[in-house]
């Protein structure tokens, strides 16, 4: 073997020896993927009971609906030592952010849960607007503060407004596949991912007949009570599902084409916006970007 040969050997050599230290330690996903991470991390071997994933995870990703994707060009998977949830990183508040380590999580969950029952309470007997003389019920939100992630839709529909739930009608159970199929993905590792560790609400809290867009007084009536929301559960991530939660969130007007792919802050919380799951059941296009935004809100979540 000529020199130069020799060296390119060792060179090699020490590459693959660098990437097996770091795949140890859980940082080969990100190094490979950082910019394009497509969907499937790994799961804690060691926590709650939930199994790692089997191992080589490298090349079959799946969709929002479990299809399979085309697999990134390079993807190096291993599981972590521990949960990304334990790390004392996530507990702090970086630059005033709400954490998004697992004890910080349960302690701020607890403390919500008086204030979120406050708030219903206040909802279900509201008249500020004229939706009360139509509606069924009110449907103030689901979920608990546990694991830091909000989603926001726009106002309950005719199934909502019978069962007091938000988004249990077709929207709701895609919501449900897409929030599955995060923690499928382990897109958030550690985090299991449901109705119950999520909090799902929306703008309006009373549907407008026949499901009209909400109107400007409307949501300025009601939109003090997703405010207080909001305080209470101190979120890591809010998700703004379509254009009446983005423009009153992010604060501007503009288009979901417009306002996807950024993210913003809302105090203590970041903040991302997609399109409403009534829009991908209007036409599969917009299932990808919002794959993609999911991916999005699970990297924002994991970084300070
Ligand atoms: N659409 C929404 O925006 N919210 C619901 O709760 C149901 C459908």
């Amino acid at each position: 073997m000529t020199n130069d040969r020799k060296e390119a050997a060792g060179i090699a050599r020490a590459v693959r020896r660098y990437l097996e230290r770091e795949r140890a330690g859980g940082a080969a996903d990100l190094l490979a993927d950082g910019a394009t991470r497509a969907g499937r991390m790994p799961a804690p071997s060691d926590r709650g009971g939930r199994p790692a994933l089997p191992e080589p995870a490298t090349s079959v990703t799946t969709n929002l609906f479990g299809e399979p994707e085309a697999a990134p060009a390079v993807k190096i998977n291993a599981p972590p030592a521990t949960s990304v949830l334990d790390s004392p990183a996530l507990d702090v508040f970086a630059e005033g952010l709400s954490p998004g380590g697992l004890a910080a999580r349960a302690a701020l969950a607890a403390e919500a849960v008086p204030v979120l029952a406050q708030i219903a309470a206040e909802v279900c007997a509201c008249t500020k607007c004229g939706l009360c003389e139509t509606r069924t019920q009110a449907v103030p939100g689901v979920g608990t503060a546990r694991g830091g992630i909000v989603f926001v839709g726009e106002a309950p529909g005719a199934d909502e407004d019978r069962l007091g739930e938000p988004f249990v009608g077709r929207a709701g159970q895609l919501l449900d596949k897409i929030i599955k199929a995060m923690d499928d993905a382990q897109l958030i590792p550690g985090l299991p991912l449901d109705r119950s560790t999520a909090y799902i609400c929306n703008v309006l809290k009373c549907r407008p007949p026949e499901n009209r867009n909400p109107l400007p007084h409307e949501i300025e009536s009601c939109s003090p009570y997703l405010r207080r929301q909001l305080d209470a559960l101190k979120p890591r991530i809010i998700c703004c599902l379509g254009k009446f939660a983005a423009e009153l969130l992010v604060g501007v007007k503009g288009t979901i084409r417009d306002l996807r792919g950024k993210v913003y802050r809302y105090q203590g919380a970041k903040l991302i916006v997609t399109y409403h799951p009534a829009a991908c059941l209007r036409s599969a296009s917009y299932k990808r970007p919002v794959w993609e935004d999911m991916q999005l809100l699970a990297r924002e979540y994991l970084s300070d």
